[in-house]
């Protein structure tokens, strides 16, 4: 047996797992904030304690994603669902076009969201497969305003594995695969993740946007749906989520500490090849998405064999394996992988997935 200190193996999609010490911190910050005898949860965001948060959560933000001061980097609410329409409600004008590829649910909920705004082309789609792969022979047309991608696909375990050479700006849902491997940013105009998978707990969402672009669509917006009104008031036109907002910035200085997204793609690398080894010599499981589109964050499998489903989650719950079902359209089994997944969890798992094929292969 893998000895392990772990009391649950948490491979939750979302909400998910974060590191441990951030959890401790962000319990102390609810019962004492930087000792200043008030909690968090109590104290205005017009603070200087919370203002220093703020300030270091976007100051995190750039050193760890490499943007510049022609990025604004903006805290919202409304999940990564609400750029689905925010995002073309900013940028794209009612006589213009905005090229979009489908790689799954996120993906196509976004493009049924932009039609209200402007011209979708969808360039390419993979939902005739079940989305088991990323589409790559399309050209993107010049006149586009951008190009929307879902750079991983949390639901059927497919993620770029490079970006496509694209001649318009990226605006990219990076909700399940933010900061977990270095990225170009000066590929994208615009970048959108909600916390709640790998860089904090739901309630905030960062937004990542060109400020050359704010504004461009021309429309007249509500002010909370509005980039510049945000920009403009340093994401504190309205409270901002305090707690999601301060527990991302602890996760943000975990990833620092931990040596930045080198060292986090390495050790994520580490823990899908471990898993998807087994996924692939295991005679009682078989991946479901194409290999070279295998996501390093949602490792989705299938039983060999339908009595296996129920009987291996059984054994799972016995190991204190969590979160392990699949998502009801692929069914099976996925395992998320996140980058505060401890290596130790991924072993148990594949442990107990060598053990289920001695007694059942
Ligand atoms: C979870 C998820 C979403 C939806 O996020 P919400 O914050 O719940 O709106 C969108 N895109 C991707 C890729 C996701 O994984």
């Amino acid at each position: 047996m893998v000895a392990t200190t772990i009391k649950k193996h948490n491979f939750s999609a979302g909400p998910a797992i974060l590191p441990q010490n951030v959890f401790q911190e962000a319990a102390q910050a609810v019962l004492d904030f930087n000792g200043i005898g008030m909690s968090i949860l109590e104290i205005s965001h017009r603070s200087k304690d919370f203002e220093a948060v703020m300030a270091e959560a976007e100051a995190l933000v750039r050193e760890i994603g490499g943007f510049d001061d022609s990025y604004a980097v903006l805290f919202l609410s409304g999940g990564a669902s609400t750029q689905f329409f925010m995002a073309p409600m900013n940028l794209l004008g009612e006589q213009e076009k905005a090229a979009y590829v489908d790689t799954g649910t996120w993906s196509s909920k976004a493009i049924k969201e932009a039609k209200l705004f402007g011209n979708v082309e969808v360039l390419a789609s993979s939902k005739a497969d079940n989305y088991n792969y990323i589409p790559k022979e399309y050209s993107v047309p010049k006149d586009a305003v951008y190009l929307h991608l879902t750079s991983n696909n949390t639901i059927f375990g497919t993620q770029y594995q490079a970006f496509p050479d694209s001649p318009v700006p990226i605006v990219c849902d990076m909700s399940s695969d933010m900061f977990s491997r270095p990225f170009e940013a000066n590929k994208f105009g615009l970048i959108y993740a909600g916390a709640q998978k790998n860089i904090g707990p739901a309630g905030v969402t960062l937004v990542i946007v060109k400020k050359e672009w704010i504004g461009r669509a021309g429309r007249k917006l509500p002010s909370m749906l509005d980039y510049s009104i945000h920009l403009e008031g340093e994401s504190m036109y309205n409270t901002p989520p305090v707690f999601p907002i301060y527990v991302m910035m602890l996760t943000l200085r975990w990833i620092k500490e931990t040596g930045g997204l080198k060292m986090v793609e390495q050790h994520n690398q580490a823990k899908a090849k471990l898993l998807y080894d087994e996924i692939d010599n295991n005679p009682c499981f078989k991946g479901t998405a194409a290999r070279e589109d295998r996501s390093l964050m949602n490792a989705c499998f299938l039983p060999t064999n339908p009595d296996y489903e129920a009987t291996f989650l059984d054994t799972c719950k016995k190991a204190d394996i969590s979160g392990l079902k699949g998502h009801r359209s692929v069914g099976g089994f996925r395992a998320s992988i996140y980058n505060a997944m401890p290596m130790e969890s991924v072993e148990v798992l594949v442990e107990v997935m060598k053990d289920f094929a001695q007694k059942n292969g």
